[in-house]
């Protein structure tokens, strides 16, 4: 069992087996950097491995660099945190979690969520499409998602206003127009990229770990009433474009080796880009709480789709990648109950309102909510290891 001279809680989501990065200011000032927790710490890596590469406040020029250095650096890490004679170098650079504050862990290129969870996909169906099939027909055939606004993917902690738009008429008469009534979340898993690839070339579903560099935490906040007027015949738009919270720390893939499973089984024969020689499924438990209140366990090793196939889907008609691309699941959802991503599907679309324990109710958001998703997954030698939090507040909505 590999073992760290940093003390680390017993229960710590930061293990020597994890080691995420995100980006932090440190408690007496000065610029934000890149560092890596370990237990209730974060290592400062500019200083500790005195490469200036982590001197920034994004990851982006690390996530440049690839997959062998990113495997090289992950190395010297463990080392330096684990070699008792390298503690008295390693020591000064290691910051308390408690006192700093951590940022947007990479600048985000292009933005891309899926709606890889087939409980999700023929949910959403069910309630926005009445009467017709639940899922459709390409559905089974290649991962659909749609590109999404870049530039409001915010961190952890940023408040999330409540957006107004236009709405449905009750009588087919003007369109209502004011604050949703409707806002929900949803909880997602998100893939950051590192290695860009060239225009024209589409990556292989057997590249994904050549390109990709780790996994965050993902709320992808929606107003269902706004969505629900706009979204025919071209998809999401304003109803989610306002705001998309990550988590401030990116899991690289290497920490998740022991949390790899195979994909649920296939019902429809793939196209040939589309099959994995790998097994890319993720073993992921989320939790989502409201208030602090646990409301539900999305299970991501239920996904029908994996996050290599969306980045072959992505880029099968030439689309090239760059460093910062960002892409997530879609809304992660279980078979049970229990196990729903949204509100809108844990309280079927408002019929069955959720009890909290302070005797309140919830269908879709209130003003002041706080929402809260966290992970855990298998880590190396039978450790678990945690993401962190994606938490975001809602405030009022500002007149339009
Ligand atoms: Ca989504």
């Amino acid at each position: 069992m590999t073992t760290t001279w940093v003390p680390v809680p017993e229960g710590s989501p930061f293990p020597i087996q994890n080691l995420p990065y995100g980006v932090f200011t440190p408690a007496a000032g000065g610029p934000a950097r890149v560092g890596v927790a370990i237990g209730e710490h974060v290592l400062d890596l500019a200083a500790a491995l005195g490469d200036d590469t982590f001197a920034r406040p994004t990851l982006n020029a690390f996530l440049a660099q690839g997959r062998s250095r990113w495997t090289e650096v992950r190395a010297e890490m463990t080392r330096l945190l684990t070699d008792a004679d390298a503690r008295a170098a390693v020591e000064p650079h290691l910051h308390p979690l408690a006192e700093v504050a951590l940022g947007m862990p990479f600048e985000v290129a292009d933005y891309v969520d899926f709606y890889a969870s087939e409980h999700h996909a023929a949910n959403i169906g069910r309630m926005f499409r009445p009467g017709s099939d639940p899922l459709t027909p390409q559905w089974k055939h290649l991962p659909i998602g749609y590109h999404g606004r870049a530039g409001t993917v915010v961190p952890s902690g940023t408040p999330v206003v409540r957006p107004s738009g236009q709405k449905r008429s009750a009588d087919g008469g003007l369109p209502g127009f004011g604050p949703s009534a409707r806002l929900d979340i949803e909880a997602e898993v998100g893939f950051v990229v590192g290695t860009p690839s060239q225009l024209g070339k589409p990556v292989s579903v057997d590249d994904f770990r050549e390109h990709v560099f780790g996994v965050c935490l993902v709320n992808d906040w929606s107003a269902r009433d706004i969505q629900a007027w706009e979204y025919v015949p071209l998809g999401p738009f304003l109803a989610k474009s306002f705001a998309t919270s990550v988590s401030p720390w990116i899991v690289p893939l290497d920490a998740l080796e022991a949390a790899r499973v195979p994909a649920p089984e296939r019902t429809h024969e793939l196209r040939p880009y589309l099959r994995e020689q790998e097994d890319w499924g993720l073993d992921l438990i989320l939790e989502v709480r409201i208030n602090g209140h646990l409301v539900s366990k999305p299970p991501f090793a239920s996904m029908y789709w994996t996050a290599a196939q969306q980045l072959a889907h992505m880029t099968v008609n030439g689309a090239s990648l760059r460093t910062g691309d960002f892409y997530a699941s879609g809304t992660v959802y279980g078979p049970e109950p229990e196990q729903r991503g949204s509100f809108m599907e844990l309280t079927w679309g408002g019929e069955n309102p959720l009890k909290l324990p302070d005797g309140s109710t919830r269908t879709f958001l209130e003003d002041g909510d706080e929402i809260t998703i966290t992970a855990t997954a298998s880590g190396a030698e039978g450790t678990v290891i945690g993401f962190g939090a994606v938490t975001g507040r809602i405030a009022p909505a500002v007149e339009a």
